[in-house]
């Protein structure tokens, strides 16, 4: 059994926060290039262009890419023969948050209540933890911080098994379209398709923390990613909203097995600042 310390989960996750806030992963650079190289407008191109650059500043001045740094989504994969020792994991992870966000000087933008209060926790947290028990010893901890520019336009729909593809796609577009400028275009979607409510909602999470490069394993779905892909940029929605055809750079769907008579689906759009970074322990 595989012993991993408290400790050192806390500063890995500090460290996970920087590096996620602060570098534009590769991934997202190549897909911003082929964006800029394949855009029609002028402008378009030139906000791309931006884009890269201000990679470029971020990276090498070690600043946000984005002044809006998110809730901290945090994925865990804790190895079912992994032991923590020294206190409770989400205490870890939760202080790493702070520290990391306190650290460099990345903005809080948690409140501590959603009605009554909304008064900031003043480090971020707490953040938002998905934890899966997976076979072995290891613990990979992945960060994507969310903005709510994007979360915001989110949306998720109980079709009926009768609304059939044409119905996914049609809730894919009107989210995209509800999205516009707003989510700070062009755009990461992440598709989440089948299970229930709350594990759809997951899906197109996940989906949306994916990497620009990556594609479902199964062909039928990578084949829609590509499908969906083409529609959001049909939108001229264009970048930042100002027109073109990268309204997207990637759409990302994970789906589950669902009930006979349902099919959810969920949309999880990230911006142009979808950023993600991990660690296995
Ligand atoms: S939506 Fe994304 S790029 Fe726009 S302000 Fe929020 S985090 Fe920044």
């Amino acid at each position: 059994m595989k012993v991993i310390q408290y400790s050192q989960i806390v500063e890995e996750v500090a460290k996970l926060c920087k590096t996620a806030c602060c570098i534009v992963t590769p991934d997202m650079k190549a897909a911003f290039k082929k964006a800029r190289e394949n855009e029609v407008s002028p402008l378009g191109k030139d906000i791309i262009g931006k884009l890269l650059e201000n990679a470029q500043i971020a990276e090498t001045r070690q600043m946000a890419i984005c002044q809006d740094t998110g809730m901290a989504v945090v994925f865990l994969d804790v190895g079912q023969d992994a032991r923590i020792e020294g206190g409770y994991i989400e205490d870890a992870i939760n202080e790493g948050v702070a520290k990391g966000y306190t650290e460099s000087y990345l903005r809080k933008s948690v409140v501590n209540d959603p009605i009554f209060e909304r008064k900031n926790t003043g480090n971020n947290t707490p953040a938002i933890i998905n934890t899966r028990i997976v076979p072995g010893d290891k613990l990979k901890i992945k960060i994507a911080p969310k903005g709510f520019g994007s979360e915001n336009k989110s949306i998720l729909k109980m079709l009926v098994p009768a609304d059939g593809l044409e119905g996914v796609k049609k809730v894919f577009l009107e989210a995209v379209k509800y999205a516009g400028p707003n989510a700070c275009p062009p755009m990461v979607i992440g598709v989440g398709i089948g299970g229930t409510m709350d594990k759809v909602a997951l899906l197109a999470k996940i989906a949306a923390a994916r990497s620009a490069d990556s594609k479902n394993v199964d062909p039928r779905y990578a084949k829609l990613e590509e499908e969906l892909l083409e529609l959001a940029n049909s939108t001229g929605v264009g970048p930042q909203g100002l027109g073109g055809i990268s309204t997207a750079v990637k759409v990302n769907v994970e789906w589950f097995p669902t009930h006979i008579a349902g099919l959810p689906v969920a949309i999880n759009i990230n911006c142009h600042a979808a950023r993600h970074a991990d660690v296995i322990l």
